[in-house]
């Protein structure tokens, strides 16, 4: 169901000439490589190379692999162009082929009470965005669709650490509609004051995310209260290729010194509880690479990981409003 692109890939191979191609794939799509591989040798001269890494985003570009095995570009899947990583690199965004019309047309009683409605999607559906406006207005909606702010690629698109399109516009809507994944939705919800409905085409599903929303705000508040009580910090910077956020550790590190805590910058390439936990002497981490781990991973973390605004929140250098009840996930940004 997802468009890969491989005439694409035959045709850019040919055009620069490349020999030695590192192909990523993130985990749901490696198993194509086998298939791609054959695929592509059989129609170029070039030597395929797959990285066995994992891959969560295009902020992971695989540099270090493709400089040690003279890789002379980096075939990547699933995401659009995050940031440049100064490497040719062919971005193969894997869009979802499916009608969603139905799904669509379904949405349309979740959405009953509001009129004006914010429309963004993930990558892999973001050619459908136009046919779900026009299902929209067709039904005497008024519909926005953010611009490309951020990290983000296209008009609508979100990722999981990329909401400011949306915020802008958020005060312009009742209600925000996506085309994606819980993934990527609930970084939204975390990210605005407004309700979040999901059409995940590819499991058929259409979700409200209130109730989950609320569920982890009370979990990230409890982390917050433990921020304010905790003496000795380490700040995780991400060594993954787009997420080297070292100038917003620096920063984090001068904010908690001038609060009279310990502050360590810790580099990791990934990361997870058997990296952080012989820090024993370590109370809490604020992570400063993919700001999802610490939302995602925390029943895997014995020790609490924040985030960034998180951190600002614990500092009081910013309110987090009970009422609104948005945590922003990124404000910071990822390089
Ligand atoms: S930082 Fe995290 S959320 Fe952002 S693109 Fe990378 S993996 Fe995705």
């Amino acid at each position: 169901m997802y468009d890969l692109e491989e005439q694409k890939i035959v045709e850019e191979i040919k055009k620069i000439k490349a020999k030695r191609i590192l192909i990523q794939l993130p985990e749901g799509l490696k198993k194509e490589a086998n298939r791609l591989v054959g695929y592509i040798e059989k129609n170029t001269n070039a030597k395929l190379f797959i990285s066995g890494e994992s891959c969560w985003g295009g902020c992971d570009l695989p540099l270090e692999e493709a400089k040690k095995i003279k890789a002379d570009l980096i075939v990547h899947f699933g995401h659009a162009p995050f940031f440049n990583p100064n490497f040719p690199a062919l971005y193969i965004e894997t869009k979802y082929k499916t009608d969603i019309t139905k799904l669509a047309e379904s949405s349309l009683e979740y959405l009953k009470n509001f009129d004006n409605i914010g429309l963004v999607s993930s990558v892999q559906h973001i050619h459908q965005l136009d046919n779900v406006k026009i299902i929209l207005e067709n039904n005497n909606k008024k519909v926005i669709i953010p611009e490309a702010k951020g990290r983000a690629f296209y008009k609508g698109h979100i990722l999981g650490c990329e909401y400011s399109g949306s915020k802008l516009m958020e005060k312009n809507v009742d209600c925000f509609l996506v085309l994606g994944n819980k993934f990527h939705s609930m970084g939204l919800a975390l990210s605005v004051d407004k309700k979040v409905i999901v059409i995940d085409p590819i499991n058929e599903e259409i979700h409200d995310l209130d109730s989950d929303k609320k569920k982890i705000t009370l979990r990230r508040l409890k982390l917050i209260e433990k921020a304010r009580e905790a003496n000795i910090f380490g700040i995780i910077v991400g060594m993954k290729s787009g997420q080297q956020n070292f100038s917003v550790a620096e920063n984090i590190k001068n904010k908690l010194l001038k609060n009279g805590r310990e502050a360590y910058i810790l580099t990791m390439n990934n990361v997870t509880n058997d990296q952080l936990i012989n820090f024993y002497n370590i109370e809490i981490f604020v992570n400063t690479s993919c700001p999802r781990i610490s939302i995602e991973d925390i029943d895997r973390f014995e020790k609490p990981v924040i985030t960034y605004t998180e951190l600002l929140i614990a500092l009081d250098e910013l309110k987090f409003d009970r009422d609104k009840n948005n945590i922003i996930i990124a404000p910071y940004g990822v390089k």
